[in-house]
C-alpha cells in the first residue's frame, strides 16, 4: 500500500524518509450464527477501520461464478447448507492474509468455522504474533430464521434486502442496480435449517475453544435496533477492550 511518505520524498535527489509505521489492530474475528449480521457489520467496520474485511462465503461464491475448481467442489457442499471442507478453506485464507492489505490489520467474517478451522488460524496468528479479538453477535434464534427467510440479494452488485427490515425502493428490485432481485440458493428453507444445524454443531462450540485459548471476547446483543446501533456497540466493546 503506497505510504504519504513514500509519496511525499522531499527535494529531487533527497534521500527518500522511511515509510510511516501503521500500528497493526488486532485482526477481528465476526463470529455468529448464520444471519446474525456478520457481513453487514464487517462492512461497517472495514470502512470504519480501513482494513479488509475477508468473508469466506463471499470468496468462495466469487470461486462459484468463476467456475473454477474450487468453485465445483465448494458448491456442492453450499449448496445442501453444509460446510465446505476445512483445507480448501484454511487455503483461501492462508493465501489471503499473504496479501499485503492485511499487514495492518484484518476482519474475519465467517471463519472461523470449525474446531480445525480455528487451529488452522491460532497457527497463523502465532507466526505474526497477533492476538485476535472475537466480536461475537448474539441474536435470538427465531429473528435469525425471519431474517435469513426474507434475504434478497442483488445477482449483479451483491446488494443485501430484507423483505421485512430493509425492503428495496420498488419490491423485488434492486435500488442500484434496476436488477430483479433474487432469494440466495443457500436462504431456502430446508437449506437454511442445514446451515443453522451446522452451526450449532460445527461452529457454535468454538466459542469454549476461544475461551480455552484465552481469546478476548466481546458479546454483543444483536438482535434488535438497526445495523448503525449495532455497530456502534461493537464499537463501544473494542475501545472498551
Ligand atoms: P456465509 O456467506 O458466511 O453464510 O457462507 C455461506 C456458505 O459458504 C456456508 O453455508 C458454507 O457452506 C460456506 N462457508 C463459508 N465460510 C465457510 C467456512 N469458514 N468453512 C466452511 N464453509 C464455509
Amino acid at each position: 500500500m503506497e505510504t504519504g511518505s513514500a509519496r511525499n520524498s522531499g527535494a529531487t535527489g533527497a534521500a527518500p524518509k522511511a515509510p510511516v509505521s501503521r500500528p497493526q489492530m488486532a485482526p477481528l474475528i465476526l463470529f455468529g450464527s448464520p444471519g446474525s449480521g456478520k457481513g453487514t457489520q464487517s462492512k461497517l467496520l472495514m470502512e470504519r477501520l480501513n482494513i479488509p474485511q475477508i468473508s469466506t462465503g463471499d470468496m468462495l461464491r466469487e470461486h462459484i461464478r468463476e467456475g473454477n475448481g474450487i468453485g465445483e467442489k465448494a458448491h456442492a457442499s453450499m449448496k445442501n447448507g453444509a460446510l465446505v471442507c476445512d483445507d480448501l478453506v484454511n487455503d483461501l485464507v492462508r493465501q489471503r492474509l499473504a496479501e499485503c492489505d492485511c499487514d495492518h490489520g484484518f476482519i474475519l467474517d465467517g471463519y472461523p468455522r470449525t474446531r480445525d478451522q480455528a487451529e488452522y488460524l491460532t497457527g497463523i496468528m502465532a507466526q505474526r504474533g497477533v492476538t485476535p479479538v472475537v466480536i461475537h453477535l448474539v441474536v435470538d434464534y427465531n429473528i435469525i430464521i425471519a431474517r435469513l427467510a426474507g434475504r434478497r440479494q442483488c445477482p449483479r452488485c451483491g446488494t443485501l434486502y430484507n423483505v421485512l427490515s430493509k425492503p428495496p425502493r420498488v419490491a423485488g428490485v434492486c435500488d442500484l442496480e434496476g436488477e430483479a432481485l433474487i432469494i440466495r440458493e443457500d436462504d431456502r428453507e430446508q437449506v437454511i435449517r442445514e446451515r443453522l444445524d451446522a452451526y450449532e454443531r460445527q461452529t457454535r462450540p468454538l466459542i469454549d475453544y476461544f475461551r480455552e485459548k484465552g481469546r478476548r471476547l466481546v458479546e454483543v446483543d444483536a438482535s434488535g435496533g438497526t445495523p448503525d446501533q449495532i455497530f456502534e456497540q461493537i464499537c463501544r466493546s473494542i475501545q472498551s477492550e
